[in-house]
């Protein structure tokens, strides 16, 4: 195991708002340390075209927005290690330690941005289907030839889950949207769009109990119990998308650092955490607007927060 020179400020998580923090942080001669985890670029990568980021007329693609922002980070100073994930921290004494891999990271500053991951509905069925028509990602999957011409099923009422609707359309038969309420969370233009296209329907108060068929180890079909009839049927299906929310990557802080009951991190005075030299930003922080744009605006200002705070202790 070996022991680098103090980093000046480590950026966990290269989303929206860890690429933003890293460009402003870069900028402030900091010379970032930036660790992207598992998934670089975050979630916006596996979106398709993105239509509400500020700047671009018509929409971008999701992948080439985060490509764009890590190269304008990179080209301010930040040095950006891929598929490192941060997997114990030591918060109780300066500098702070990161252990990466065999490594231990030493750092004056850190910002968290290490974002939310996809939630499960939590049945037995979906765990062992996962990856075999179960999935969270339509635009990383939907193309597969297993799901071309099939009925295609959609769990969840949000933005997320008519977006992954609205895509499936191009390849499957038909679109069921199964959801547990009789009315949509998503916004009012998406809501629009789905209920016009022909190749969806809606499932109304609705769940899943199992998804069909582990025996055959693949999607064939979903339980499905209404919640206010209580009726059940089987509903035939090649591929179940599940697209009900996310929740926060914080659990290696638990402990650490003060967060809500669902896990997102509390902040104070801006970005800071609960442990002075320690910033966050992003969907890690929070569970209300979870935008790209909010997300890199909250990033931006965790980079200026830790920039006063490094000046701080050089006074
Ligand atoms: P969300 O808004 O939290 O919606 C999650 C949906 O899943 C809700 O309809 C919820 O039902 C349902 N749900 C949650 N847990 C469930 C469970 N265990 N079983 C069944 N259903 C469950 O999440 P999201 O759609 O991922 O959107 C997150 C944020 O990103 C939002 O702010 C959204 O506007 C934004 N977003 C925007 C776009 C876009 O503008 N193109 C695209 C994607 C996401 P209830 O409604 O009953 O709670």
């Amino acid at each position: 195991m070996s022991t680098n020179d103090v980093e000046n400020v480590v950026i966990i998580g290269t989303g929206c708002a860890g690429l933003t923090a890293a460009l402003y942080a870069g900028r402030a001669n900091l010379s970032p340390l930036v660790l992207t985890g598992q998934m670089p670029g975050g979630l916006l990568t596996t979106t398709s075209i993105v239509e509400n980021y500020p700047g671009f007329a018509e929409g971008i693609d999701g992948y080439e927005l985060m490509l764009n922002m890590q190269k304008q980070a990179e080209r301010f100073g930040a040095r950006i290690r891929t598929l490192q994930s941060v997997e114990d921290v030591d918060l109780s004494k300066r500098p702070f330690t990161l252990t990466v891999s065999d490594e231990k990271i030493l750092a004056k500053a850190i910002i968290i941005t290490s974002g939310a991951s996809h939630k499960h509905l939590g049945l037995k069925s979906e765990r062992l289907l996962e990856k075999k028509g179960v999935t969270y990602c339509a635009t990383c999957d939907g193309a597969l030839p297993v799901f071309r011409n099939q009925p295609l099923v959609v769990v969840g009422g949000g933005d997320s889950a008519l977006e992954e609707a609205l895509y499936l359309t191009r390849f499957g038969s038909e679109i069921l949207v199964i959801h547990r309420r009789d009315a949509l969370r998503a916004s009012k233009i998406m809501q629009e769009r789905a209920l016009h296209n022909k190749k969806i329907r809606f499932v109304w108060d609705s769940v899943i109990e199992e998804i069909k068929d582990v025996k055959q180890d693949k999607v064939t079909g979903v339980v499905v119990r209404n919640l206010k009839t209580g009726e059940k049927r089987e509903i035939p299906c090649a591929g179940v998308f599940v697209a009900i929310g996310h929740m926060p990557n914080t659990q290696i802080f638990k402990g650490k650092l003060a967060m809500d009951d669902n896990g997102y991190l509390i902040v104070k005075k801006g970005t800071q955490t609960s442990v002075e030299g320690i910033f966050a930003g992003g969907d890690c922080v929070d569970s209300v607007y979870r935008q790209a744009v909010t997300a890199a605006g909250t990033g931006c200002a965790a980079a200026i927060d830790a920039e006063r705070y490094l000046a701080s202790l050089e006074a």
